[in-house]
């Protein structure tokens, strides 16, 4: 057995013990009866340690060395050479962090989770908050663990490798100033009609809509599932082998449909990596930003589009007789695109979405610098909404308690993906239709096929074997840029807000 070889078999383990541990996250959050939480939690907790038993291994860590002078010679193929690059990556993480540590802070994860809930069940932040502050304490201690410049750093890399918070500030502070303005000048108009949106839908209705649209979009019944979830997500256990979860609201006819789309768009990407990458840490996406830039690229790019609805309204009025009879498509459009002052953030539209995760940006950057204390946080969170979004939560359902994030892992490093995969949704589609300039026109007519070879021939297929910064540039031949996504948002908003007669024309 050669040592690739080799060093590939030990790492297939490896992979394969993950997408266990995937497994029963999925069936945690999907089927799992309430009262099995605590065998759910021993199971995950021991598969957890051989994972990491596997990946510290002493055989192991040797033959990496071997094979990465090896690399330096240049005598690795291709593939292999990325496979080991990743494999380092994910080895050294392991190495650094103590067992021991580990095993603390999942513990006191699954109390946090338990206070977390009877919190907001009493809608009462001060229950949760002694839990955080320890959780914070963790996440500096995490951060030790790594050489750094910030100390936002090494907890930014566990979702988006490699990039800095240096950056992120200065990203999302040119953002900030660019959107401002016009998000102000659009929240000062009247909003539209969304009535319509919020009448009975009844729930199995609403499902096979769903599916529908996804399977139009590339959603393979044979390879994936939809099931159903409090908060929807995304997993992989194979190749063939993806899951989707979505919610249904039926007073409430966009939750349902969004979240689908929102997930295929993460599905699809899955689906169109590189077949022989089974079994290998390359059969996985690269990192939170690219992800979402997927899921927000079908979900609002291509979702939100009157492209989309030109063809989908009508086959949407015939699954909902009723509701959308009386509904044109121009306000049905605009409906959907309502832009409003908003406390939550998973229900914002596109434009003041970016605030409320810039907010929750800025609120771990002030908790790990320490200029915000933690017994602080509720109120630098209120104030962060009255002063961008001008509107602050009336309880802490509404605010310090709506996100699930800060309360099942780390503080920081959690949400800049959002708000990256929103720019980079538009920087890709903008290249895809450089290549292939009847995007646009084909999606009106409900075909997909241009926008999925070019993000397949360009994104998918790779992998992982990019960080965020290499496929971008490789895929657009630029770097991270603001101007497409900002273009972008400028033309949609303005051509529903201040365009005279039909947004239909042009
Ligand atoms: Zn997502």
């Amino acid at each position: 057995m050669t040592k690739i070889t080799k060093l590939r078999s030990l790492l297939e383990e490896v992979y394969h013990l993950e997408a266990i541990f995937s497994l029963l996250s999925w069936d945690k959050a999907t089927y799992m009866p309430k009262a099995a939480a605590a065998s759910r939690g021993n199971q995950m907790a021991v598969l957890a340690k051989v994972i990491k038993e596997k990946l510290t291994d002493d055989n192991l860590i040797a033959l990496i060395e071997e094979l990465s002078k090896e690399k330096e010679e240049g005598f690795l193929e291709e593939q292999d050479y990325f496979l080991l690059r990743v494999a380092k990556r994910r080895i050294d993480e392991a190495r650094r962090i103590p067992s021991s540590f580990l095993e603390s802070f999942y513990k006191h994860l699954l109390q946090t989770y338990e206070k977390f809930l009877y919190a907001r069940q009493e809608n009462n932040f001060e229950i949760v908050l002694p839990y955080l502050k320890t959780t914070l304490d963790f996440s500096k201690e995490y951060a030790s663990f790594f050489p750094y410049e910030h100390i936002l750093d090494p907890l930014i890399n566990r979702s988006d490798y490699n990039l800095k918070a240096s950056f992120l500030k200065s990203f999302f502070l040119a953002l900030k100033e660019q959107l401002l303005p016009f998000m102000q000048e659009i929240l000062e108009m009247k909003g539209f009609d969304t009535s319509f949106l919020f009448q009975y839908f009844p729930k199995r209705r609403q499902l096979s809509f769903a599916k529908y649209i996804i399977k139009r979009l590339g959603f393979d019944f044979q390879r994936c599932r939809l099931d159903l979830s409090c908060h929807p997500f995304m997993t992989k256990f194979a190749h063939k082998d993806i899951r989707i979860t979505t919610r249904v609201n039926e007073k409430d006819f966009c939750d349902a449909l969004f979240s689908s789309i929102h997930e295929t768009g993460h599905a699809l990407y899955e689906m169109g990596i590189d077949e022989e990458f089974e079994g290998t840490f390359l059969n996985t996406g690269i990192s939170s930003s690219i992800h979402e830039s997927q899921s927000r690229l079908w979900e609002n790019v291509v979702g939100r589009s009157i492209y989309f609805w030109q063809y989908f309204y009508p086959k949407l009025q015939d699954f909902f007789p009723v509701q959308f009879k009386n509904v044109t498509l121009e306000d049905f459009y605009k409906a959907i695109n309502n832009v409003k002052r908003s406390l939550i953030r998973t229900e914002a539209d596109e434009l003041t979405y970016n605030f409320h995760v810039i907010i929750r940006f800025e609120l771990e950057l002030g908790l790990l610098e320490g200029s915000i204390l933690i017994e602080d946080l509720k109120e630098a969170w209120n104030e962060k909404y009255r002063k961008y979004l001008a509107i602050a939560p009336l309880n802490d359902k509404e605010g310090i308690l709506q996100d699930i994030h800060w309360y099942i892992d780390y503080i920081g490093g959690s949400f800049q993906g959002y708000t990256l995969g929103n720019i980079l949704s538009v920087q890709f589609y903008e290249a895809a239709k450089k290549e292939y300039d009847s995007i646009e026109e084909d999606i009106c007519k409900g075909d997909f096929r241009k926008l999925h070879k070019w993000l397949k021939d360009n994104l998918y297929i790779h992998g992982n074997k990019y960080t965020t910064e290499e496929i971008v540039q490789k895929a657009t031949g630029k770097k991270l840029v603001l101007e497409p996504y900002l273009n972008y948002l400028k033309n949609k908003y303005s051509n529903i807000y201040f365009k005279e007669g039909s947004i239909l024309n042009g």
